[in-house]
């Protein structure tokens, strides 16, 4: 049965492996993400209209829509909710993939991007999950997906706000997935391991080079080495499991990993 989707962070990346995903399943999914830019952080994105473009010119895919949200306002939590209600009919599954890293020691971390890491990626979830609390109620058959990390499972050097932040997700994820069980609403996470999205090329790897062929090369370099199976994680990989998680109504507060054989819990 088609379900409707909030995907929070969908306009790029992973968010918007998991719209392709969801899409692709015959679901109507709502991609919702800034609608303006953040230059300090990279995020430029008036696109997500765009990428609705493109998805509907994709055969077999299920209806999809975009709207503005900024997850750090619970005001404009409540509009996202509110415009896919109100252009879907309901809300089945929240989708809190929407999240920002910085990375740095300790002694020169900013205070400002500790609170704005924890701003997205873990004060985000709460925001958004309360504003599309009762929407799910009404599903009856609602489920909460949030992107964590493995960096939310053990620490990494000079990534205390970021680790800090995915490790709060994962808290809230088994939190809410005991207090939403008897309106029967699962809430999972998903872990993802190395994805080559702008997290990584624009952040996390240090490159000397704008080319972007260098940067993909470097990489897949840098990263291959370190994962058994062989390759980076794809944004379908994420997709494929949000969508699991999001569908499969016995499975509640669950941290999955999806990182290639490369951390085991
Ligand atoms: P990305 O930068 O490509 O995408 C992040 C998206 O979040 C962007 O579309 C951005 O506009 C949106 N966003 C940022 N701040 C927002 C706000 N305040 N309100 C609404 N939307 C906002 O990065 P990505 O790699 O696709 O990251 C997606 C999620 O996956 C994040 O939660 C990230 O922490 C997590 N993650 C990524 C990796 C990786 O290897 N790339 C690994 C583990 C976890």
């Amino acid at each position: 049965m088609s379900k409707v989707v909030l995907v929070t962070g969908g306009a790029r990346g992973i968010g918007l492996g998991i719209v392709h995903a969801f899409a692709a399943a015959g679901h109507r999914v709502m991609i919702a993400d800034l609608g303006h830019a953040d230059a300090d952080w990279n995020y430029n994105l008036a696109d997500a209209n765009q990428v609705q473009e493109a998805l509907e010119k994709e055969s077999a895919v299920g209806e999809v829509d975009a709207c503005d949200v900024d997850v750090t306002n619970f005001e404009s939590c409540q509009k996202a909710v509110a415009a896919t209600v109100e252009r879907f009919g309901g809300l089945d599954i929240l989708v809190n993939n929407a999240g920002i890293v910085n990375s740095g020691p300790i002694s020169e971390f900013d205070e400002g991007d500790w609170d704005k890491i924890f701003a997205v990626n873990t004060k985000g979830i709460f925001l958004m999950s309360k504003a599309a609390l009762e929407a799910l109620k009404a599903s009856g058959d609602g489920a909460i997906v949030n992107t964590a990390s493995i960096a939310g499972k053990e620490g990494n050097a000079n990534m205390s706000a970021y680790c800090g932040s995915k490790f709060a997700a994962i808290g809230i994820t088994q939190s809410l997935a005991l207090e939403l069980a008897p309106f029967n609403i699962t809430v999972n996470a998903i872990c993802p391991g190395i994805v080559g999205t702008a997290m990584w090329l624009e952040h996390l790897i240090p490159s000397n080079t704008m080319d972007e062929d260098k940067k993909n090369e470097n990489f897949e370099k840098s990263v291959t080495s370190m994962i058994p199976l062989g390759r980076p994680q794809t944004t379908e990989d994420m997709g494929q499991a949000a969508l699991y998680l999001a569908t499969a109504r016995n499975v509640s507060g669950i941290a999955l990993t999806v990182a290639g054989g490369m951390t085991m819990s």
